[in-house]
């Protein structure tokens, strides 16, 4: 393959797992049902890679599950089908041929409440990587996450402790530092603050700046000054009335500051006004 001074630039700014892929994840939801339950409906949005993505809006619209339909964690739930399309760079991640604990293996999650396993600190981190059967050098790796996920200063000296010893906060940070242990390309983010004072919050937020600049992230959050403190672009999503109950739609999808400064739907002028009942 000839290399063009396009591709060098390329190269020099993505790591192999982006592969220079501008949007991450193209995601397009026409129908998304629980059992007879239409849950979400006509939802688009293309998730720029190495961007924080937000997801807003009230509660029961389908943020958590849209944020599960991005590596087939709503497979786990026997009601769940969906019509439309999820890719990962490009590649259909619901095709036949596709096992989905490897689509989870490049798009990793960190939910709401810390989960931390009943293990050791260092137990937690090399978790994935032994699942993985990795040969590497671990203490390396752990030592790797643990300082990427800002926590290696404050537990170095006690590895072998239980993960759940940890405050709050700190067992968030170790579930990051869990999840991208095995270097996914795409963190999920489930409220990941919701359950943590507000010292842990802006801690977890401040990372999240900077594991951008080697992650894509989506996070959910129910707190508008979180999207605008941490979000690139924010989607804004609202439910209506339907026959089987409420269903989820996306609103409107755009950089943060214009979600917020300047939106062009009135739905979202009406939430992010405080005017949304
Ligand atoms: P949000 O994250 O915006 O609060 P959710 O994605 O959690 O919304 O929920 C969207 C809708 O789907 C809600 O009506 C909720 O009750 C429903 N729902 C979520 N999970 C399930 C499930 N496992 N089975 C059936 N309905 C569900």
């Amino acid at each position: 393959m000839e290399v063009t001074a396009q591709s060098q630039q390329a190269e020099a700014t993505h790591s192999p797992e982006d592969n220079g892929y501008k949007v991450a994840i193209t995601c397009k939801i026409q129908e998304l049902y629980y059992g007879d339950f239409l849950a979400v409906r006509d939802s688009d949005i293309d998730i720029g890679s190495r961007q924080i993505t937000g997801f807003i809006g009230p509660s029961g619209c389908g943020k958590s599950t849209v944020l599960r339909c991005i590596n087939r964690m709503n497979d786990l739930i026997r009601s769940f089908r969906f019509s439309g399309e999820l890719l990962f760079h490009g590649q259909d991640i619901y095709a036949p041929n596709i096992d989905p604990v490897a689509v989870r293996r490049y798009i990793g999650m960190v939910f709401q409440q810390p989960n931390p396993f009943a293990m050791s600190i260092y137990d937690n981190v090399a978790f994935g990587l032994r699942l993985n059967r990795y040969k590497g050098d671990m203490d390396e790796k752990v030592e790797h996450a643990l300082t990427r996920a800002g926590l290696w200063g404050e537990v170095k000296d006690k590895l072998t402790n239980g993960g759940l010893s940890l405050s709050g906060g700190q067992q968030q940070r170790l579930c990051i530092a869990r999840a991208i242990a095995t270097e996914p390309s795409v963190l999920l983010m489930d409220e990941p603050c919701s359950a943590l004072d507000p010292i842990a919050t802006r801690i977890i937020e401040e990372l999240m700046h900077e594991l951008k600049e080697k992650y894509t992230i989506v996070i959910v959050t129910h707190n508008m000054q979180q999207a605008m403190r941490v979000a690139d672009k924010t989607a804004f999503f609202s439910v209506e009335i339907s026959k089987g109950g409420r269903t989820g739609f996306l609103v409107e999808f755009g950089p943060t500051s214009r979600i917020f400064n300047d939106p062009q739907e009135e739905l979202t002028k009406e939430y992010v006004s405080g005017q949304f009942s």
